[in-house]
């Protein structure tokens, strides 16, 4: 059974070969999660949501969890919690949601723009996107040796960069009860304290792109002489 963590895919697609055609993240697995929180590639004025199925018991066990649990009015048949969409957010999501496929395609272009960009810095390795995928990039994340150096080296030119994610899962306190600790999942550990988010959002320019490539060069001591 496959259920999607889709929160940060909206609009992105994925080649079935089984099926032989393109596929919408959220169309994937039996269900799958949407973030909506404000910063994701579509998102409301506040904390949002939705879950995607094909699924009528599913979309029926969903519906009551966010509310309460409740099947009818005040009848509690399990236990649920508050998780309803309220109308301000959703007026606010079904206007932008027009603009999501303009606003991916400016984040794929910035990507791309990127990709050119960074291609001959030394020791910066570009995100791979399989011929199978169709990214919508909510992040660009290149991967670096010394990170925090770049990181350091970037703010010192007033460009904010992030971390996603600094600890990996079987290292949060959260999941310490599994029993899990430092080397069992080198790979996950190793990437972690590579990675660097680099600014990117729809409408980004080239040439604010080009300053943080400038920057990137400068940080790691390859300026181009002009
Ligand atoms: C944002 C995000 C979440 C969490 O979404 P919330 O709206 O904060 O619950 C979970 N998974 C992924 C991949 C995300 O990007």
């Amino acid at each position: 059974m496959v259920i999607e963590d889709a929160c940060q895919a909206h609009g992105a697609e994925y080649f079935s070969r089984r099926e032989s055609l393109w596929r919408n993240a959220g169309s994937l697995g039996i269900a799958a999660a949407f973030s909506f929180y404000p910063g994701k590639n579509l998102g409301a004025c506040g904390e949002a949501g939705a879950v995607t199925t094909n699924d009528e018991r599913i979309a029926q066990g969903i519906r009551m969890l966010r509310d309460h649990g409740q099947s009818v009015k005040y009848f509690h048949d399990i236990e649920g919690y508050n998780g309803r969409l309220d109308a301000i957010q959703a007026g606010i999501l079904t206007v932008k949601l027009r603009h999501l496929g303009q606003w991916n395609e400016s984040r794929r272009q910035a990507a791309q723009r990127y990709n050119e960009l960074l291609k001959d810095i030394a020791g910066v390795v570009t995100p791979f996107e399989p011929d199978w995928s169709k990214a919508v990039y909510h992040l660009y994340v290149i991967r670096i040796d010394d990170r925090d150096g770049l990181k350091k080296g970037l703010s010192s030119h007033a460009i904010d960069t992030g971390l996603h994610y600094p600890l990996p899962l079987h290292l949060q306190k959260a999941y310490a009860q599994m029993g899990y600790q430092a080397s069992d999942f080198p790979v996950a550990e190793r990437v972690a304290s590579e990675i660097l988010s680099l600014p990117i959002f729809p409408g980004i320019t080239p040439k604010q792109q080009e300053r943080v490539a400038e920057a990137i060069r400068l940080a790691r001591g390859t300026a181009q002489k002009v």
